[in-house]
C-alpha cells in the first residue's frame, strides 16, 4: 500500500481544499455565498406617496431569501476520476456497521451516461437554486474529474460545517425492469445516528414529496416503500451528525428513467424539486430560526 499521507492531498485537489477550509473551524465559507445585493426590490415602489404620515410601513411580502443563515451540504455521489484510481477508491474505510470501499465508480445508463456526471449536474443546479434563496452551500466535490473523496470524508464535511441539512445525490443501477426514485434515510445505529434519525426522516419526507410532485418520477417499484428506504450500511449516513439523506433520483438501467435523466431539462426539474424539499424542511415550524 502506498503512503496515504502523501497520496491524499495530491488526489483530492478541490475537495481537499474544501475540507481544509472546513478544518479551520468551518467559518471560512464566504466563497459559497452569493452577494445579496442582486435581489430585485421592485415591490417597494408600488405604493403612492400620498400619505403625509412619516410612519414606516411594515413590508407584508415574504422574504426573498427564506434560507438566509442556513448551511446545506450537497454531496454529488462518486467522481469522474474514480475508475482510473482503483487503488485509492478501493481502500477500506470504517462506516461503523462494516468496512467498505472508500468510494465506488457508480452506475451508468446502457448508453454509457455515467452516474457521477448526472449527480454532479443535479448538484450544481441545486446549489445555484439554494444560494439564490440565501443558503450557504458546501459541496463535497467541485469538479467531476477528480478522485474521491472517501465516503467517510464526505460525511465529515457536513459535520464540520454544521450543516442544517445534507444530501447525497445519486442515481441507481437497479434491475432494468425497475423504475422510479427513492430516498434513503439513516436507520438507528446506537451511539451514532440517534440524534439524526428523526430529523432525517422529516427531511426525507419533504424531499420525497417535492420530488414526486415536481418531477413526476414514480416511487421506486423495486426498492423501499413509498420511495423511502431506511439503511444502516451507508457511511455517508452512519457518520453524519446532521440531518441527512441520500436520494436515488432514478434507475439508470431502466430505459424510461434513462431517457428522463439524460435530459438537462429533467435534471433541472430534479434540482428544483430538491430545492423545494429543502426549503420546506428548513422553514417549516421554526420561528426565528430555532430549527
Ligand atoms: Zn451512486
Amino acid at each position: 500500500m502506498p503512503p496515504r499521507a502523501f497520496r491524499l492531498p495530491a488526489r483530492l485537489s478541490a475537495a481537499a481544499a474544501l475540507l481544509a477550509l472546513a478544518g479551520c473551524g468551518g467559518a471560512s465559507l464566504t466563497a459559497a455565498t452569493p452577494p445579496t445585493s442582486s435581489v430585485p426590490r421592485t415591490q417597494a415602489a408600488a405604493s403612492p406617496p400620498a400619505s403625509p404620515t412619516p410612519s414606516v410601513q411594515p413590508s407584508p411580502s415574504p422574504s426573498p431569501q427564506p434560507l438566509a443563515g442556513k448551511v446545506i451540504l450537497i454531496d454529488p455521489g462518486h467522481n469522474g476520476g474514480n475508475a482510473a484510481d482503483p487503488q485509492y477508491i478501493n481502500q477500506l474505510v470504517n462506516v461503523i456497521t462494516e468496512s467498505k470501499p472508500c468510494d465506488t465508480v457508480g452506475a451508468e445508463t446502457d448508453a454509457g451516461y455515467p452516474e457521477h456526471a448526472f449527480n454532479f449536474s443535479v448538484a450544481i443546479r441545486l446549489a445555484r437554486l439554494l444560494r439564490a434563496e440565501g443558503a450557504k452551500v458546501v459541496l463535497t466535490r467541485t469538479s467531476d474529474h477528480g478522485v474521491g473523496p472517501c465516503i467517510t470524508q464526505r460525511a465529515a464535511l457536513g459535520n464540520q460545517v454544521h450543516a442544517d441539512a445534507a444530501i447525497s445525490i445519486h442515481a441507481d443501477g437497479g434491475p432494468p425492469g425497475g423504475s422510479g426514485f427513492d430516498v434513503i434515510e439513516p436507520g438507528l445505529v446506537p451511539g451514532y445516528t440517534n440524534a439524526i434519525v428523526g430529523p432525517s426522516a422529516r427531511l426525507g419526507r419533504d424531499l420525497r414529496n417535492a420530488f414526486h410532485r415536481i418531477t413526476g418520477e414514480p416511487y421506486a417499484n423495486y426498492v423501499g416503500q413509498n420511495a423511502i428506504d431506511v439503511r444502516t450500511d451507508l457511511g455517508g449516513l452512519n457518520l453524519s451528525q446532521v440531518p441527512k439523506v441520500f436520494v436515488e433520483c432514478a434507475n439508470m438501467r431502466n430505459a424510461a428513467d434513462a431517457a428522463r435523466l439524460t435530459s438537462p431539462a429533467w435534471r433541472q426539474r430534479a434540482a428544483v424539486a430538491l430545492a423545494a424539499g429543502f426549503t420546506k424542511f428548513l422553514t417549516a415550524g421554526s420561528p426565528a430560526g430555532s430549527g
